[in-house]
């Protein structure tokens, strides 16, 4: 184990609270079920995330059982085990300096998209806002190695969206921060769910590029509150 920095201290103490308590919105929106799932945060100015210990139940989880790992997934401070997810979260973040936070979750409805290796696509006004384009599929990738984490940089590199599905396995989000990373995989599942449903009775009618970018562009720079997070 390495050795927290000074200058970090107060900015890790601050996001093992938040990084902690965000893992409830997880369950709040349904997207997880048992410990599958989790949240990292970066620490900025930092080479440094803090992530979920694995296999602790989401009710249990304390700011004192956040891992701090540095960006090659080594653990720096903390008593757990990482989630087995930290080789991926870590591979982002090395590898996209604008990414603050990431998500992970099988939510049912992606998952499933995801299970046919399936994008979908952007057929809604909601989806344009928040996604700006389809939500896309990444490659198959087994646990182990930096292969989730590469097919995650590869698929959202360029792309407007902030999830991507991995193939066979569920939803990556990333964002400027853990509470973006947690919205995108929010709206993620739900517009995975309402086009689900509408496929049910027919082909969704797909949106004009010029409307979906035009829908993009106002939602990421006018709406909301001036100054207020997103
Ligand atoms: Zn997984």
């Amino acid at each position: 184990m390495g050795t927290l920095p000074a200058s970090a201290e107060e900015a890790v103490a601050r996001l093992r609270r938040e990084v902690g308590d965000i893992h409830q919105e997880l369950v709040r929106y349904r997207l997880v079920v048992w410990t599958a799932g989790n949240v990292s945060a970066r620490v900025p100015g930092h080479d440094l995330l803090v992530i979920k210990p694995s296999g602790v139940p989401y009710e249990e989880l304390s700011p004192r059982d956040m891992i701090v790992c540095d960006l090659d997934g080594t653990v720096v401070d903390g008593e757990l085990s990482p989630s087995s997810d930290t080789a991926a979260h870590a591979y982002v973040y090395r590898h996209m300096p604008h990414v603050g936070g990431v998500v992970h979750t099988h939510s049912t409805y992606a998952s499933a998209w995801a299970a046919r290796g399936e994008a979908v696509p952007c057929v809604l006004t909601a989806m344009a806002d928040e996604f700006g384009a389809e939500i896309p599929v990444g490659p198959f990738a087994l646990i182990g190695d930096d292969s989730i984490g590469r097919g995650i940089v590869e698929t959202l590199s360029g792309h407007r969206s902030p999830a991507v599905l991995m193939r066979s396995h569920g939803v990556f989000t990333i964002g400027k921060d853990a509470r973006a990373a947690v919205k995108a995989a929010v709206m993620c599942e739900d517009v995975a769910r309402t086009v689900h449903i509408a496929r049910q009775l027919g082909e969704p009618r797909p949106l004009a590029q010029a409307d979906v970018d035009r829908l993009h562009d106002r939602y990421q720079n006018v709406y909301g509150q001036p100054g207020a997070a997103r």
